[in-house]
């Protein structure tokens, strides 16, 4: 079964793994494919894809063995080999179950490219019980999960440490895909599309006494090189009005507590990614980062608000090995900022430029998004101003990220700015920054893709497979969802309103 792979992707593996602490090592008698649909480095730095490795591999009777979108997907259309696990060196397609942690919109391609290169139709109605049952969940599930309907068998909503094991023996007990469905259906946070159609589960909140949550694997092949990743807390507790982690869903920001935190982390692990929504607000950070740095590790925050930063917590970070201060600007003006309510304000920034400075830090790193609803070019030209007085202070860098609307959120539903605008802002800023800051930003366009999903249903979801067989390039896509317009069915007022601003 292995000769279905190339003996570079069998010795890729084996090194991978080679290189790994903390795997667990485990046969049992029902095991599934835990697949991610990026490549190794990214799944291997998603800390919820690993704490779902670990609750199926402290179940008794249960195994998963990993799988990852080969590495030749990246940014090419080149087809994948026929994926085989990591542990097993095993087709996917042998498994009974596929299970895909989703991230985000633009990962529906490379789940899509994992089953057509096992041989398994992406398209959910094409396949019946001889197939694996395939299984979705991830952060995905937390906006908008209506586009994989089409594709897959079951999607668990949200917090799935909790539940996931329940499942897996659900459908290891059900002696049919029938009866798999049927058992699915019964539980309250997984949508079976066969049954329920679009209609979505509740979104499940794991239980406080499984958190933090941690990752038993470290790896020097990961984004987040050799780093053990914990949990700080859970959710937000703040309102930010465009964000699917915002203080409504789940009963907001769940705080680990630090004796818990800091008794998880193994002594050998030099370097630790402290992880959460909001990981600046818990209580004790400043005290969390101290201690780990001084025990001399490298400490790494997943997020870090400007109105938490402190002399003091700036300090402990460079202690830990920072050495560029990143934080949010949120927004290019003082009004949108507040607009999006979002308490990051001007003094904040200025404060963080400073502190920068004073612990000796190569830059401070903003990010924001434009495209934002109501914004002008006088918002973006306040950029350019406040940017270049912080520029005088300390280096610049600026991440730029496209605004797109998502679902469970209070801006839900607002228009994609347009292409072109977006890129007319991103020019504007760039040449009135050229020489003092270094401006960066995801693609106009791939945004554009992303907010056609993000706001889309089951019929966008499969149009992603004619945009993967076309090539998977942006003007691929773009035909793809056009031809929507040839389907009068499932018009609807979203997809309209996208197509419009796409060809304007
Ligand atoms: S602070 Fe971050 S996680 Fe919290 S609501 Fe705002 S954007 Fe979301």
């Amino acid at each position: 079964m292995t000769l279905l792979t190339s003996p570079q992707l069998r010795e890729t593996i084996r090194t991978r793994l080679a290189d790994e602490t903390g795997r667990i090592a485990k046969q049992a008698p029902y095991t599934i494919a835990l697949a991610y649909p990026s490549p190794y480095n990214a799944g291997m730095s998603s800390l919820g894809y690993l704490r779902i490795y670990r609750s199926l591999m402290e179940s008794p009777g249960l195994a998963c063995d990993r799988a990852f979108l080969d590495d030749v997907c990246m940014g090419s259309a080149v087809a994948p080999e026929h994926p085989i696990t990591y542990e097993a060196l095993r087709p996917i397609d042998a498994y009974p179950v596929i299970a895909f942690s989703v991230a985000y919109e633009l990962e529906l391609a490379g789940m899509i490219k994992m089953l057509e290169a096992a041989g398994i139709p992406p398209r959910r109605e094409d396949r019946d019980g001889r197939h694996p049952f395939i299984l979705a969940g991830g952060p995905l599930t937390f906006s908008n999960p209506t586009p994989l309907t089409g594709l897959v068998d079951g999607i668990v909503m949200g917090e799935s440490e909790g539940i996931i094991v329940d499942i897996i023996e659900a459908l290891r007990d059900a002696p049919s895909r029938n009866a798999q469905l049927d058992a699915l259906a019964a539980m309250p946070n997984v949508c079976v599309p066969a049954l329920h159609g679009e209609r979505l589960a509740a979104i499940a909140a794991a239980d406080n006494s499984l958190l933090p949550a941690w990752a038993p694997i470290r790896t020097p092949h990961a984004e987040f090189s050799n780093m053990f990743l914990i949990e700080a807390e859970r959710g937000c507790s703040r309102a930010c009005n465009y964000c699917v982690m915002r203080r409504s869903t789940n009963g907001g920001m769940r705080i680990a507590p630090m004796e818990k935190i800091l008794g998880l982390i193994p002594d050998d692990a030099k370097r630790i990614g402290l992880v959460g929504a909001a990981v600046s607000d818990h209580p004790k950070i400043v005290q969390i980062v101290s201690t780990l740095a001084d025990q001399g590790r490298e400490v790494s925050l997943s997020s870090l608000r400007p109105d938490r930063l402190s002399d003091e917590f700036v300090g402990a970070l460079k202690k830990g090995g920072y050495r560029t201060l990143t934080t949010a600007m949120d927004g290019p003006s003082e009004r949108l900022r507040e607009a999006l309510e979002r308490k990051a304000r001007v003094r904040h920034l200025e404060k963080c430029a400073e502190m920068a400075r004073k612990h000796q830090m190569d830059r401070l790193k903003l990010y924001l998004m434009i495209g934002l609803p109501g914004e002008t070019d006088a918002d973006i030209d306040e950029c350019v101003a406040f940017t270049t007085e912080l520029s005088r202070v300390v280096p610049i860098a600026l991440g730029i990220a496209p605004f797109c609307s998502k679902r469970n959120t209070p801006l839900d539903k607002l228009p994609y700015a347009g292409i072109e605008v977006v890129n007319d802002r991103l020019d504007r800023l760039k040449r009135g920054l050229k020489g003092r800051a270094d401006v960066r930003s995801t693609s106009a366009k791939w945004a554009w893709v992303e907010y056609v999903l993000a706001q889309g249903g089951a019929a966008e979801g499969l149009a992603v497979i004619e945009a993967v067989h076309n090539g998977g390039t942006f003007a691929a896509y773009k035909k793809a969802f056009k031809n929507l317009e040839a389907a009068p069915p499932r018009e609807t007022t979203a997809r309209r309103r996208h197509l419009a601003i796409a060809s304007a």
